[in-house]
This record gives structure tokens, sequence and C-alpha cells, in this order.
């Protein structure tokens, strides 16, 4: 396809700009006390502000304004001590005031930049704080439409970061890498639990084409609706395809609002920029100015945590982790304090590195859980790893132990005790197994001495399984070498 769009002389590149929405997670709502938390039963976390009753006063929630500085120091930004709020207006049901408070022309924060593992920089045009609106759920018996629609007002008011950047992403796999490292780096600052799935992140994706070489911007279209960093990468190699068959056909692309179907991979129109929304923004009379004090911005500018590239250079030079093993294990901020109690604990970080990004990674997968919600304990997954060391236990057991850790948070020790793990790496235990093998299969000793070196693998299979899968692997074929060669 790149080849006829070359012909054609029109060979194109991808201009891609992300609005991300990151909720945080602060105790309560954006102007009200209500409880800021998922998953709690419908409208159980309302009250009059965040209803938009008449006559309700919003205050504003210091440690919102907080989490959006201290991601906006975290992100190179530059951080205005002088802000203001606005209303943004429009009518639609998940929204009971009619508009949402949100900032227009006086953000908190503009400038700044996320640096991709590709080594590209993009830039970031502004944070600005707002709240988030209800969540409305299209509910009913009929296939193609919905009979009636069911409004939750607990998210309504929840405090709501939004970070634009500018159209500096060049492919839907560097718009994953841009996801991915802010991803990481708000874990680390801990404003947000950041997940895709639940909707503490979430991202609009503006998209154009440009031919190769010249700067002047394309017609975006905006996508909405990706649940998950695969949607995203779906849903915007889509649609560029799609603007490029535009092109190619002669078609001219519009404007507009366009949403991901994730179960039949296509963008549809929603609206097109005729139909967009005059916002009629002004600011809200109910809430002063935001005046923030520079000690206090100084404070919690001091007050960051590592973040992840810092993390990553300390990873790979403290424990002698490759780039890629030390990146991996510092995506997440608990992860990471998780690798580095192992790494302690165990005296052996490159074990603990591959216990975390193999067998224990794929047990979590397995189960849906992650290190987080898993009950294991950093100091028995560093007794795991000391049994396996020691030659307490074999690798086949290991793997049934390390599940037990995963998922039901238990002890190595008594797994191993209660299950009859143990391995025996006594040379003379091992050594009355072997050669009691050996006497019996003398056609296999022969083989082996007349270099069929298969044979060897045949004799160590027969003593496991005479010690019931129990002898040291390594102290049976050094026993049989002593005796064959
Ligand atoms: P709008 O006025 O539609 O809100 P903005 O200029 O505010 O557009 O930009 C919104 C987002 O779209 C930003 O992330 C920006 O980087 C991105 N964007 C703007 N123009 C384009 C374009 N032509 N192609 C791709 N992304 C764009
Ligand atoms: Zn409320
Ligand atoms: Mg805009």
């Amino acid at each position: 396809m790149i080849d006829s769009a070359r012909e054609q002389g029109l060979e194109t590149e991808a201009v891609i700009g992300l609005e991300v929405h990151v909720e945080l997670s602060t105790h309560s709502k954006m102007f009200c006390g209500c409880r800021n938390q998922f998953g709690a039963p419908p409208n159980s976390q309302v009250c009059p502000v965040c209803l938009g009753l008449p006559g309700a006063l919003p205050v504003i929630n210091g440690r919102a304004v907080e989490y959006l500085c201290k991601t906006g120091f975290a992100l190179g930004c530059t951080v205005s001590p002088y802000s203001k709020f606005d209303r943004k207006n429009y009518f639609y049901p998940d929204m009971p005031k009619n508009y949402q408070i949100s900032q227009y022309d006086m953000p908190l924060t503009t400038g700044g930049s996320v640096t991709l593992v590709s080594g590209r920089k993009v830039r970031l045009n502004r944070i600005h704080l707002e709240e988030d609106t209800g969540k409305n759920t299209h509910a009913g018996a009929a296939i193609s439409r919905s009979e009636y629609t069911l409004i939750d007002y607990n998210r309504a008011g929840v405090p709501l970061m939004e970070i634009v950047s500018e159209p500096d992403i060049g492919s839907p796999q560097e718009a994953e890498q841009y996801l991915s490292e802010l991803k990481g780096i708000l874990s680390h600052i801990g404003v947000s639990d950041v997940k895709m799935h639940e909707g503490s992140l979430r991202c609009d994706a503006n998209v154009s084409i440009r031919p190769v070489g010249t700067q002047r911007l394309g017609v975006k279209a905006e996508v909405k609706n990706m649940n998950s960093f695969r949607s995203v990468v779906r849903a915007l190699s889509f649609e560029i395809e799609r603007m490029r068959e535009c092109t190619r056909v002669g078609q001219p692309i519009v404007q507009e609002t366009r949403g991901w179907d994730e179960s039949r991979g296509v963008t549809h129109s929603m609206r097109s920029k005729e139909q967009a929304h005059d916002y009629r923004y002004f600011p809200d009379p109910d809430l002063v100015p935001l005046s923030i004090d520079a000690a206090l911005l100084e404070r919690w500018r001091l007050e960051l945590p590592e973040l992840p590239d810092s993390k990553r250079a300390r990873f790979a030079a403290e424990y002698g982790l490759s780039a890629y093993d030390a990146g991996v294990l510092t995506q997440e901020a608990g992860d990471a304090a998780f690798f580095e109690a192992v790494a302690k604990a165990s005296g052996d970080a490159k074990q603990a590195a591959n216990w975390l990004m193999g067998d224990v990674r794929k047990c979590l997968q397995l189960h849906g859980l992650t290190l987080s919600s898993s009950p294991m304990k950093p100091a028995h997954l560093a007794a795991l790893i000391a049994m396996v060391k020691s030659g307490a236990i074999g690798g086949k057991a290991a793997k049934e132990v390390c599940d037990e850790l995963v998922m039901h948070g238990r002890d190595p020790q008594d797994v191993v005790g209660e299950r009859g793990l143990a391995q025996t790496s006594d040379a003379s235990a091992v050594a009355v197994i072997v050669d009691a093998v050996v006497a019996r299969n003398p056609e296999s000793v022969t083989a082996y001495r007349g270099g069929k070196l298969k044979a060897l693998d045949f004799l160590i299979g027969q003593a496991m399984r005479e010690s019931r899968g129990k002898a040291n692997v390594d102290v049976v074929r050094s026993r049989l070498q002593e005796l064959l060669d």
C-alpha cells in the first residue's frame, strides 16, 4: 500500500496528539467532601454539590491541586502559581449541573515534555484540572439500540487532570510508548492508580496525515472510546489507513470526532466540526481564582519521589540489570519496590528479576492478578530463591511453590514441607539410588560407553523416577558421570 501511495506521490506520515484524562486518587471529590472511590454502589457517593442542586457551593480540593502541580514538576512543565476555574457549558445527562468546572485560558501548567524510549521528545501543551462527569450505562434488551439509560453520579465531581500533548507523536507505536511512559511517571508520583480498564486513565487521540517532509498540519480526526493501550494502537492504525485511503481516492478528509468500535475494529463518525459545541466558557463565579504560595509550590517540588528514568538508571547501575529488565521493572512504582525488596532480601538481584519477569509474571497473568493485588510477600519470594540456589528444592517443585506464593501468599517452607517437595542433595543417599540404576541397566551403560551419549539422559531419568523426583538432578548427573566416564 505504501508502494502505491508512493507511485502516486502520496507518501504520507502520521501526526498524532493525545489528550489524556487522569482521575486523581484523592480521598474526596474535586469540589465537595464525597468519597472518591471506584466501584461503590451506584449513586451512593453524591451530595448537593456534585449533584448540582441549587444553592450548593463548590470548594477547591487542595490535594488535587497538589497532585496536578507535582505532575507538572515531574514532566518539566511551567507550574503557574495563579490560575482560575471556568464553566464549560453543555447539556448532557451525565453532567447534573449542565456545566463542567474546568480551566480554560489559565491552566495550572504549560510546557513540559515526555521522552519516549524511541528517544523522541513529545512536548506538552498544558495540564489543567477539572471535574469528571457521571457515568451513563445504556441498557435494555434491544440489540442495536438501548431502551433506557442508567446514570451513576458517583464519578461526577471526581478530580480529573487533562494532559494535552503537542502533535509530536509519529506512529501508533509511539502513542503507546507515550502512554506507557506517562503511566509509569504518574504511578511513581502516586497521584492516580492509572488503570485504563477502570477509566482512571483515558485517552482521546487526535490524528492527521501529511506528505512526508512537509510541516503544515493536515485536517485531524479525534478518536474516542479506546479502553486499553492495544485499542489505542489499533484505532490509530485503522484511522491512519482510512485517511490514506481517502487521499488515494481523492476524497477530502473532514474534521470530525470518531468513535472506536472495539469488536468490529473500525472507527465511525460521531459528530463533525459543524456540530461542534460552543461551550460558552466563563469564569466560575462561585470559585475565587487560585493563588498558590511560592513556598508551598517549592515544597511540592521537593517532595517528588524518584521517577522512572532515574530509577531505571539506578537499577542498571546498582543491580546490574539489563536496560530491558530495568525498564520492565520500573513501569509501576509498586513493582519496582517489590523487586528491590526481593533483591535485598535474597542478595541476588538477577534471580529476583528473573523470577518476577518469568514464573511470577506468568502465574499473575494466568490468574488475572498483579503484584499489588497478589498476597505474595517479598520475603517469601526471596526465601524461594534461596531454596533453589541451595538445592533444597528442584526447578519443577519451585514452580509449584511459586504458584502457592502468588495466589495464596504462603510461606515456601510450609508448602515444601506439606507437599514433600524437598530435594535430596545428600551425595551418599543419591549414590545409593544411582548405583542401583546402573546395576539394573547394563545395556545403557554399554551404549553410553560406546559413544551413545543420550543413554545418560535415560539413566538420569531412571534415577529421578526411582527417587520420585526428589533427587537433585545435578548430584545424580555427577554421580553417573563419576561411575561411567
Ligand atoms: P481542538 O481545538 O480541536 O481542541 P487543539 O488544537 O486544542 O484542538 O488540540 C487538541 C489536541 O489535538 C492536541 O493534543 C493537539 O496536539 C492535537 N492536534 C491538533 N491539531 C492536530 C493535527 N492536525 N493532527 C494531529 N493532532 C493534532
Ligand atoms: Zn458530592
Ligand atoms: Mg482544544
